[in-house]
């Protein structure tokens, strides 16, 4: 086959990741991301096996595991303290590959990055719309350039300015739930288990990362871009948390105004479609999940390994595109529902209420 160019929009964990696994099928694609550095706003990520099965496939996942942190179990707990669940992490690992593993995103994308040629990683470049060309497509970014490629990968997250142009019914809806997460040092606090406590102001997860660190998340249930909620700052999450189990306000006491990232929980409702001719949509641009399943990116490394599977078998790439999303649709779709159904579950302010449905859910 003759040069046929392939660009990827958005530089985060599904473009990047796609850019490698195409890298060893021989197919090279060029990465468009719309900030000036590809450094993600820092916090933790829970890799699950299913995604660290694709760096083991890849040839990195020994690299990725030195830069994170393996837990050996995982616990549901209520907010006394008072253990629900409790998986045995390594028991899963033995049956399934590696599970519960914790990384700090910025340490993925460095690493994800020094796979890459830098001369194929451009950024300062915000996709803005699309138009098909005869058998071209180009795209337009905010600077006033454009590209013309065969082919065009969307990886450009939960907003993706692809998407909305081909799917305009295609908006992200609220979950309900507001969520505060903060990177801190943990090295006087020396947490060692990995948990989730629901109680009935909120959630509070826990994740012990490399290097003496900790990441901690809190959800609340507020209205959609709520000012108040905004405007919380470490003392509110305290009083908010304080009658909550140890470590949890001491965690709260540890954590600066300046560590905390907010956003309100959202993702995109099933959209039926990920392949559009010479478009393909892949990660959180084609099914962004809300995180309480911890597989939204676990999603988007396993689209980067089945687009780069399809297309090393077919020179027709439209077609791979169109392989692609019968072989991801049904999976990404029960992610997105059973994570959208679990978040309720788990953000019920009445904790008999709560209890009954996880009978219920077995
Ligand atoms: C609170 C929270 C916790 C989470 N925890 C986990 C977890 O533990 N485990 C897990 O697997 N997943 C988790 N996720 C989900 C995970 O963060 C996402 O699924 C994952 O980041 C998706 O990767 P992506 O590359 O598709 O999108 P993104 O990470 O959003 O990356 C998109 C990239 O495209 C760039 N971009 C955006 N617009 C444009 C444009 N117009 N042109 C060019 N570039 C553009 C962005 O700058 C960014 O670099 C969590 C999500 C949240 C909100």
């Amino acid at each position: 086959m003759g040069k046929v160019k392939v660009s990827i929009i958005g530089g985060g964990i599904a473009g990047l990741t796609t850019a490698i696994a195409l890298q060893q099928k021989g197919i090279q694609a060029n990465v468009y991301e719309a900030a000036s550095e590809v450094r993600p706003v820092g916090a933790g990520l829970a890799l699950s096996s299913n995604a660290m099965r694709v760096y083991k496939l890849l040839g990195f996942m020994d690299e990725v595991i030195s830069q994170g942190r393996l837990m050996s179990s995982f616990a549901l707990l209520d907010q006394k303290g008072k253990i629900i669940t409790k998986s045995d992490s390594e028991a899963i690992s033995k049956k399934y590959g590696l599970d519960n593993f914790l990384i700090h995103r910025y340490a993925l994308h460095e690493l994800l990055l020094s796979k890459l040629d830098p001369d194929t990683v451009f950024t300062n470049k915000k996709a803005t719309a699309f138009s098909n060309q005869k058998d071209q497509v180009l795209v337009d970014f905010e600077d006033g350039s454009s590209i013309s490629t065969d082919y065009l990968i969307v990886g450009d997250g939960i907003h993706s300015a692809i998407r909305k142009q081909l799917l305009p019914q295609s908006t992200p809806r609220y979950s309900g739930y507001t969520c505060w997460r903060a990177v801190m040092d943990n090295s006087k606090l020396k947490i060692t288990q990995a948990s989730e406590t629901w109680g009935q102001k909120g959630r509070f997860g826990i994740a012990p990362l490399a290097n003496d660190e900790l990441y901690w998340f809190a959800c609340i249930n507020a209205p959609q871009n709520d000012r108040k909620m905004g405007a919380m700052k470490v003392l509110d999450l305290l009083d908010n948390f304080k009658d909550y189990h140890d470590p949890i306000p001491r965690i709260l006491e540890h954590t600066e105004d300046h560590q905390l990232i907010w956003n309100d929980i959202i993702d995109i409702s099933p959209i039926g479609q990920f392949a559009f001719d010479r478009i393909v949509l892949i990660g959180d641009a084609a099914h962004a999940t809300t995180p309480n399943l911890g597989q939204g990116a676990c999603q988007a490394i396993e689209d980067a390994y089945v687009l780069a599977d399809e297309m090393s078998k077919s020179d027709k790439y439209s077609k791979s595109f169109r392989a692609f999303e019968k072989r991801r649709i049904k999976r990404t779709d029960f992610i997105v529902n059973t994570s959208w159904k679990m978040g309720k579950l788990a953000q019920l302010e009445n904790a008999m209420q709560c209890y009954v449905e996880l009978e219920i859910l077995g």
